[in-house]
């Protein structure tokens, strides 16, 4: 028996709503439960209950409730209450099949599946064919008169048990099983007939011997309970914990099991197997979209080992079961107002339906599904705005492929790590990308094809138009960069053999060698043979504006981008950025022909060769300054005066001592020593033990006000000039890292004195305000006083984040795997703002600036300002606006719109599951 996994104190945090019920019976039309008891049955329970009182066809069965599950965590079992219960309907079950689990002439067998609240697909575990043994498999043999078949679904159910509830690894049967392929000669599995499948059977009980110690249990009531066991622990598997995690799914929610008569889809030529949507999820087109395969069983269908057939064949082989599964699957598309994502399986031609559930959908889809469902009644237009996850709109900014023009062949489907498009010719190393793609993705493009990426590869993907890997997940190293350089990703795509040392990657019986043209869709992980064109991204998409339309009418927050030059400003105002939010000043420093006088200024050691630099520094950064304020004419330009180190624009201390160290040996008179050793000793000056908490945000221009007062004149200056153009210019001076009201007071007060100045020189006055960053624990707690000086607060969730909990931002990824792991964390607080923490902080400041300053303007601009989740928290705290990069700023508008809709419609929105 498993450990408790959840001590009694978190186990009182769960609640144990309808403990007494805990097994709930579906069959001879009638559920004990219905679709709405998704928190109870789980998903796929709920749908199985709703379907049976809907008359469908649906083999009967029981679910056992997730509490159920949530009491197997806290104490490594259940309650004698939950086996009775569950034996109890199991005798409901047998009397309506008229048959026994496991016994007699014509024995019940049944699947034991897993099904939370929120669909976890592929997630966890399912058992089928229980109740088979060494008599009941030669029933069932003379039962469907196919000793074969009985022989297949027995070694089936030994390997799936094994595997699953035994926790033999799946190696030890595949073994067994290609050696006895080899033995036989046979190339596919089909191959192996009755007799070989009946020595598979022996040689697999001997591996469960062997591993476990035991025998395959032959008792079928002993199967269910070990198998039932053996699905609550998947709950807990690493797979499971990692999607909840990325889904932000609550780990106490548990998984109900479901218990069901099976039917076979294997019995012969009228029988089949197979699943489908009720609209394509890909594209959202209205069309009955799916496969199927004849004579299988659902494992064969998403195994990959034969190739289903699309769903449209139906029609032909079996033109009745076509239409009663066309029909059923609209009434429930009707019925749910959802686009479906239905199992069903045929035995002997009559139908049964497994399964439905709201579908998956790419971002294009939901926003076209959503749409025509309000054009057919089904959903209101406030019901619309809901459908889409503002996170999907990503996929309108990103190429995607053209898939009208030519015929599509999916060769595999991995994960969708990062979406877009790509088009290319396959290489195998990062070399041959950099060698064949002539260093720009555009000019030749290739697909780099991995079995996986390690940081050696970043030159390869660099110059790649795609990555394509056959294994590991969302997180792998593959789709993190990808994901980081905006670029197109299919990650673990399992059914792809790549062999680097040939060159070559096999898939579907096909070769693929270096040079053939694959393309890849990055939204949703597929892999297709052959050159597709692709199409632009499309943030002008009309269904798109549809969809905004409905819902930017309940947005109170505004949305605002980060961007630092102009060409991003304008590219932030056409998804519709509503200002800038935060304009990083450094950046403009960083570029290569301002780096001299950056340095000339940090290596001068007086005021006056200082001031010397930064007047050449002047001019650029107001030309950078006349850009922006151009680009956003009429809407607020938040500008932030210097905040990082100065040390970050020297070269780094390692490289130089190195390089005088050469020189030294090499050329001791050499000119650029000279130059050199001052560099080095102003870099040790520099240096700091602990940068991120040191001579950086408000403190550099404190120390040296020149800096300030420089950047403040390039930003009237320029403001000045526009507006004598007829640019309506709003500036935003923001102060960096402030902690104390003195400091707001000594920098304001250069900001503001400078803009007199550049006013009266000018002959012309302009709007604008002064305000801070709030970025440290103590700029929150005294926010009453800095609001004296500070005409509006931006929190900088980075820095806060970084210092409320004391974690490098840039180093956090050491500990961040293990916490979320673990538990400690729920989510990379640098990504979810921490609404218990960070989040508290900026009720306290602002709710305290408020009251000193009654109209103080009040946003966020750290990365939180472009996710979901952390947007809601930000229109629920009363914050003005949001603020984030400029390919976020659809996202964010979204969320806000659907935060704000959550208010007023009162229909359930959040974000936290
Ligand atoms: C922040 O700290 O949240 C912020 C926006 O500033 P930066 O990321 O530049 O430190
Ligand atoms: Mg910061």
């Amino acid at each position: 028996m498993a450990t408790p996994i959840l001590s009694e104190t978190e186990s009182q945090l769960v609640p144990s709503k309808s403990a007494a019920k805990y097994v709930y019976f579906f069959g001879g039309g009638k559920a004990d439960g219905n679709g709405k008891m998704k928190d109870e049955l789980g998903g796929k329970g709920a749908g199985l209950a709703e379907m049976t009182n809907a008359g469908l066809p649906v083999p009967p069965g029981f679910t056992i409730q997730t509490e159920a599950c949530r009491e197997y965590m806290r104490h490594g079992g259940v309650s004698e209450e939950v086996n009775r219960q569950m034996e109890e309907a199991l005798a409901h079950l047998e009397e309506l099949q008229k048959q026994k689990l496991g016994k007699g002439d014509n024995p019940l067998l049944v699947s034991v599946r897993s099904g939370a609240k929120f669909s976890m697909p592929g997630m966890m575990d399912t058992i089928l064919n229980l109740g088979l043994n060494d008599q009941s498999v030669q029933a069932l043999a003379r039962r469907s008169n196919n000793p074969r078949f009985a022989a297949d679904s027995y070694r089936r159910l030994i390997q799936m048990f094994g595997n699953v509830v035994l926790e033999i690894p799946k190696s030890a049967f595949d073994e067994v099983f290609d050696a006895k392929k080899k033995h036989k000669k046979a190339k596919l599995d089909t191959d192996l007939d009755a007799k070989a499948l009946k020595e598979v059977i022996e040689e697999y009980k001997k591996v469960v011997k062997k591993h476990v110690k035991r025998d395959f249990p032959q008792d079928p009531h002993e199967q269910l309970v070990m198998a039932r066991d053996a699905v609550f622990r998947s709950w807990q598997n690493e797979r499971a914990k990692h999607y909840r995690r990325i889904n932000n799914i609550d780990d106490m929610l548990g998984t109900a099991v479901n218990v069901q008569a099976m039917v076979f889809g294997n019995l012969g030529e009228t029988s089949g197997t197979g699943v489908g949507f009720t609209r394509n999820p890909a594209t959202g087109v209205k069309e009955f979209y799916g496969e199927f395969l004849m004579n299988a069983q659902g494992e064969d269908v998403v195994a990959g080992i034969r190739t289903p057939v699309h769903i449209s064949e139906l029609e032909k082989i079996m033109p009745q079961v076509y239409q009663q599964l066309h029909e059923i699957t609209t009434r429930l598309e009707q019925h749910y107002r959802d686009l479906q994502d239905f199992e069903f399986t045929i035995q002997d031609g009559k139908l049964y339906m497994l399964q439905t559930r709201n579908g998956k959908r790419t971002g294009r889809a939901a926003v076209r599904v959503a749409i025509q469902m309000v054009d057919e009644g089904l959903i209101t237009k406030d019901e619309a705005i809901f459908r889409v996850e503002p996170n999907q709109l990503y996929d309108f900014l990103v190429p995607r492929l053209d898939e009208k023009k030519t015929k599509v062949e999916v060769l595999a489907t991995g994960l969708p790590a990062s979406p877009g498009a790509a088009v290319g010719q396959i290489v195998f190393t990062a070399d041959e990308a950099v060698e064949k793609a002539g260093h720009a993705a555009k000019k030749n493009p290739v697909i780099l094809v991995r079995a996986e990426t390690t940081p050696e590869d970043i030159h390869g993907m660099v110059v790649a138009a795609g990555i394509l890997t056959s294994r590991g997940g969302m997180t792998s190293h593959a789709a993190v960069v990808t994901r980081g350089m905006g670029k197109c990703c299919v990650a673990g795509a399992g059914d792809i053999h790549v062999d680097e040392k040939r060159r070559e990657m096999q898939v579907k019986g096909q070769v693929f060698r270096q040079g053939d043209w694959i393309s890849l869709d990055g939204t949703t992980g597929r892999v297709i043979k052959g050159k597709l064109d692709t199409l632009e991204a499309s943030p002008d998409d009309p269904e798109l504006q549809t969809i905004m339309g409905w819902a930017e009418p309940f947005r109170k927050l505004k949305v605002r981008a980060n961007a630092d030059i102009p060409r991003d400003a304008i590219q932030a105002r056409a998804f519709g950025a509503e200002g800038i939010g935060l304009c990083r000043t450094e950046h403009m420093f960083f570029a290569e022909d301002r780096i001299p006088h950056m340095r000339a200024m940090i290596l001068a050691n007086n005021e006056k060769d200082r001031r010397a630099a930064l007047k050449k520094l002047l001019p650029m950064q107001r030309s950078d300054f006349i850009g922006v304020f151009k680009a956003m004419d009429g809407l607020p330009v938040t500008i932030r005066t210097l905040d990082p180190p100065l040390h970050e624009f020297l070269p780094r201390r390692e490289d130089l001592m190195v390089e005088i160290a050469v020189l030294e040996a090499t050329k001791p008179k050499s000119s650029k020593l000279k130059e050199l050793r001052p560099l080095l000793r102003r870099v040790e000056e520099l240096h700091e033990f602990n940068p991120m908490l040191g001579h950086r945000g408000c403190r550099l221009g404190i120390t040296y006000p020149e800096i300030t007062e420089m950047q403040a004149r390039a930003i009237f200056e320029a403001a000045v000039a526009v507006a004598k153009d007829g640019v309506k210019v709003h500036p935003e001076v923001m102060i960096p890292l402030t902690a104390t009201l003195k400091e707001m007071a000594n920098q304001a007060g250069v900001v503001n004195r400078v803009a007199q100045e550049v006013f009266k020189e000018k002959g012309m006055t302009v709007p604008y305000m002064v305000g801070t960053m709030i970025e440290l624990p103590r700029a929150a707690l005294v926010a009453g006083e800095i609001a004296q000086e500070a005409q509006f607060f931006s929190f900088g969730t980075n820095d806060l984040t970084q210092t409320t909990f004391g974690f490098s931002r840039d180093d956090v990824n050491k500990v961040l795997p293990t916490y979320l792991a673990e538990g400690i964390l729920k989510q990379d607080p640098f990504a979810v703002l921490d609404r218990e923490g960070v989040g508290q902080l900026i009720k306290m400041a602002t709710e305290r600036g408020r009251k000193t300053r009654a109209d103080l303007k009040v946003g966020i601009c750290g990365e939180h300002g472009g996710e979901p989740s952390s947007v809601e928290f930000c229109h629920q705290t009363g914050l003005n606006y949001v603020s984030c990069s400029p390919f976020r700023v659809l996202t964010a508008r979204l969320a806000a719109a659907q935060a704000a809709a959550t208010d007023k419609l009162k229909v359930e929105g959040g974000r936290t599951k």
